[in-house]
This record gives structure tokens, C-alpha cells and sequence, in this order.
């Protein structure tokens, strides 16, 4: 009897491994080869002008703190002077003073258009951090080929290689088959409202559905994904939503030399103990869901088998995503506490503790769910949760991966990087390009930038051959037919 139930168990685990592995073999899909094309290279003035554009330091500090308008004064005359085809061609509409749309007309009116993005703001940099620097922050320094300073990656490379590829196809006296607009925001860094919140309402309020968005978010990456032993590139295909959480605890204080068995600190701690103790459910979304399919095949058999059968590996694969922080935010709603504030005094015992959780919502889930996580975690009616709504946005729509702009951007990726693997992704942190999200057909977040480094940090720099690139990959978007 017990003989007979062993060799059913044994055919039972045999059957089910022959059912995973035709499993991985039938729905095994070959990376996609492309026919490759060089870009040329662009000529050295484009580093140049990056150079200059890097020394002009248009920061964004924060959302009420004000802006040092004689520098994007500055930028406004150098962006004119430097690219004087696109000045005194294609028409220019102004936004809250800087930032801009061009507009350049297609041939075919009828088609819908599209939409090339970039920030003209950058952030700050912390003055001890400044001499940690190997060249001034705002040098703009060209050394080994490379191109220095704050901004060099987030996002002046953009805006660099759009003027530059634009300015020279009208050189060439090139007209693009859908009407192009350059919208260049001066305040991605702090919420983006005035630049392309505005831009935005002005494309919806005279019904104009773009076709393509395109904006800075994801790029080529080798560092991520070593053991493949081929490039990735990754296209933001949505954005995770974004919501804060206030906790206020309001107990009489008093003199701190009598205290009470509990003050409003320590109940606003062990909120905010509770809260962190565990994570919301995780679930793998379809953006990435298509990411670890399409990077699969190059994946060794034992993954591939488990890849395949995420039926019965879902949560074997969540919980591998679960160990590094960036891959764990891929699969989570997160919820970090970003301000804590109590006290004035250090004898009187504050009668008022507050505290803001900052959370990013991964779609399939909503504020309200951050929302109610929060108060059944804390389970405690001395703690008053409330959701901010003035910074709220629920996770964005998905720009689905068989829409012919995403497909065009993908098939010239695949061009212009070798062996590379191209698949979306989900953004976790946010762009401008999320106040075009409710109308556009496709938004897409993508630089052609290969492992970038420094990007609000320290030492922030950018390739030669980075640049040529990003020219080279605007020049061929510009020119294709879709
Ligand atoms: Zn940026």
C-alpha cells in the first residue's frame, strides 16, 4: 500500500516536471535580432554646447522657494543664440516665463503628433558635498571624453540632443512627417506644475492627442542586469502613483521632569514602528510581468523553467525581487516616513507629535488602499491619519507594449545597440511626463544613455559617445514613418 502511494507521488512529481519544462520550451520566444546601424558621430560642438548649458545654473530648489530668474534668463538667450535655425523657424509659445513648446509642422496635419520632452532645471548641489566633486559641480568640464557637472545626465543631455538634432534637420531642410513639438519644463525637479503641468492643460484644452511622449526615465543598462551578459534596455511604460501620509498624535505634554507613562512622541513612534514592521501585498506588475519575460531566454535553464511557470514560482520570484531595494519597489506600494516633527523645547514635553509617510503606489492599487493599510496597521484611534491630496496621483495608466510608437522606439533601440534586449518597465520615481498620461496614447520614458552615472549625486558626467547617441536616436525618430 505505502509502496504504491510512493510510486503515485513519484509519477505525480514526474509529471509535473515534465509539464514545467514543456512549458518553458513551448513558450520559449528567441530574442528578437535587429539589423544594426551606426550612428555618426555628431560633431564636437554638441559637447560644447552641453558644456555651456551645464554652467548655466538654473536650479530648482523647491516648490514655494524662488528661482534665480537672471539664470533662466541666461538659458532662454543661450538656447536662442546657440540654435538660431530652430530661433528663427519654428515658432515658439512661452510658459510661466521658461518654459517652452516649439512647434514644428509636419507634413501630414492629419496625423496625429508627437511629443519630445526634456527639463531645463536641475537639482542642487549640497555645499559639503561640492568638494567631493573631481571638477567643479557647474564647470561643465570636458575631460576624457566626457562632459561634467550637474545636469550633464538629469536632463540637460536631452534637451542638448533634441536641439541638436533638430536644428540640424532643418539645416538639411528636413520637414518631419507628423508635427513635432519640443516642450522643454523649468521645474521637473520640484513638481513640475508650471512647466509641464501647464504645457500640458494647453495641449488638452486645444484637443491635441500625441501620438508619442517622449521623456527622460529609461535608459540602457549593463549594471543591472550583469548576468545576462548582454545590454538592456528598459522603456518606462508607467508610473507608479505617489501619495503622503500625515499621522498626528495630540497628547497633553507638560514639564519633562514629571512625565506620563506615554507622550504623544511615543505613540506617534510606535505608529510609525507599526507601519514599517511590515509592507503592503506585493504583486508582480505587467510591465514587469513582460520585463523578466523577455529577458528570460537569456536567463540560465533552472530560471527559464521558472520564469515560464510563475503560476507556481510567483511567489518564489517576488520574494527574490523582495532583496534589493530597487527591485523590491518594483513589486510593493511602498511607505517610508520622510518628516518627523515634535518639540520645541528640550523640558517641556510636546503636547503634538506629526509625522508624513511618503508612499509610491504601484498600479492595481490606489491611495485609498495606502490609505487604510495605514490605519489598520496602526490600530490605534489616538493616531489621526489623513492623505495629502495636494501632491496626490493615483499610479498611471499603462502605455500598452503593441502600440506602434512603443514598437518604433523598441525597433530603433535594437538598431542602434548591439545584442541588446529591449522590454518596458515600470518607473518608480516620477517625470513631467505624467501630466500627459490621461490623454496621450503613448508616453514613454526613455533616453538612449548607456549606465549613467552621477545623477543627483556626486560627480555627475556624461559620455561623448552618450550624446552622439542620444543626437543620433532623435535624428532617427524625427525621420521614421509611422
Ligand atoms: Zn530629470
Amino acid at each position: 500500500m505505502l509502496k504504491n502511494i510512493f510510486k503515485l507521488l513519484l509519477l505525480l512529481v514526474f509529471a509535473l516536471v515534465a509539464f514545467l519544462i514543456l512549458n518553458t520550451v513551448i513558450g520559449k520566444k528567441p530574442i528578437p535580432i535587429y539589423q544594426t546601424e551606426t550612428i555618426k558621430d555628431s560633431a564636437d560642438s554638441a559637447a560644447l554646447h552641453l558644456s555651456k548649458a551645464i554652467q548655466i545654473k538654473t536650479v530648482s530648489l523647491g516648490d514655494t522657494l524662488p528661482i534665480d530668474t537672471a539664470a533662466f534668463i541666461q538659458f532662454r538667450n543661450f538656447m536662442d543664440a546657440t540654435y538660431p535655425t530652430i530661433h528663427k523657424q519654428l515658432p515658439k509659445q512661452t510658459f510661466n516665463q521658461f518654459s517652452y513648446v516649439y512647434t514644428w509642422k509636419g507634413k501630414d496635419t492629419t496625423l496625429s503628433p508627437c511629443v519630445l520632452m526634456a527639463h531645463m532645471d536641475v537639482v542642487p548641489v549640497e555645499a559639503v558635498a561640492e568638494s567631493k566633486w573631481t571638477v567643479p559641480s557647474f564647470s561643465g568640464a570636458i575631460k576624457n571624453d566626457t562632459i561634467w557637472g550637474r545636469g550633464a545626465v538629469d536632463d540637460k543631455v536631452a534637451v542638448i540632443a533634441i536641439m541638436e538634432s533638430v536644428e540640424q534637420l532643418l539645416k538639411e531642410g528636413y520637414t518631419p512627417e507628423r508635427t513635432t513639438y519640443l516642450c522643454f519644463g523649468h521645474d521637473e525637479e520640484v513638481s513640475g506644475k508650471k512647466g509641464a503641468g501647464t504645457i500640458s492643460t494647453w495641449f488638452k484644452s486645444n484637443n491635441i492627442k500625441p501620438f508619442l511622449v517622449l521623456d527622460e526615465g529609461g535608459q540602457i543598462d549593463n549594471q543591472h542586469f550583469k548576468r545576462l551578459n548582454r545590454p538592456v534596455a528598459v522603456i518606462g511604460t508607467s508610473e507608479k502613483g505617489y501619495v503622503n501620509i500625515d499621522l498626528t498624535v495630540e497628547i497633553p505634554g507638560g514639564h519633562s521632569s514629571i512625565p506620563n507613562k506615554e507622550t504623544a512622541i511615543d505613540v506617534l513612534n510606535q505608529a510609525i514602528e507599526k507601519i514599517r514592521a511590515n509592507q503592503m501585498k506585493p504583486s508582480i506588475p505587467a510591465s514587469i510581468k513582460e520585463l523578466l519575460n523577455r529577458t528570460k531566454p537569456a536567463e540560465n535553464f533552472i530560471n527559464q523553467v521558472v520564469l515560464s511557470n510563475l503560476w507556481l514560482f510567483n511567489g518564489a520570484v517576488i520574494n527574490e525581487l523582495e532583496k534589493t531595494k530597487e527591485t523590491n519597489a518594483m513589486v510593493h506600494t511602498t511607505l517610508v516616513p520622510t518628516i518627523v516633527k515634535a518639540g520645541i523645547k528640550d523640558n517641556v514635553i510636546p503636547s503634538v507629535a506629526k509625522a508624513t509617510f511618503n508612499s509610491r503606489i504601484i498600479p492595481g492599487e490606489s491611495s485609498d488602499d495606502v490609505l487604510n493599510f495605514v490605519i489598520k496597521a496602526i490600530n490605534d484611534n489616538r493616531v489621526t491619519v489623513k492623505k495629502q491630496t495636494i501632491s496626490l496621483m493615483e499610479p498611471s495608466p499603462v502605455t500598452p507594449f503593441d502600440h506602434p510608437s512603443f514598437k518604433k522606439i523598441e525597433s530603433i533601440i535594437g538598431r542602434i545597440v548591439p545584442n541588446v534586449i529591449v522590454t518596458p518597465y515600470l518607473m518608480l520615481g516620477a517625470s513631467d511626463a505624467r501630466y500627459y498620461r490621461s490623454f496621450s496614447e503613448a508616453v514613454i520614458n526613455f533616453s538612449a544613455v548607456q549606465d549613467t552615472k552621477g545623477f543627483h549625486g556626486i560627480d555627475e558626467r556624461i559620455g561623448k559617445s552618450d550624446l552622439n547617441r542620444m543626437v543620433g536616436f532623435y535624428r532617427i525618430l524625427i525621420k521614421e514613418k509611422w
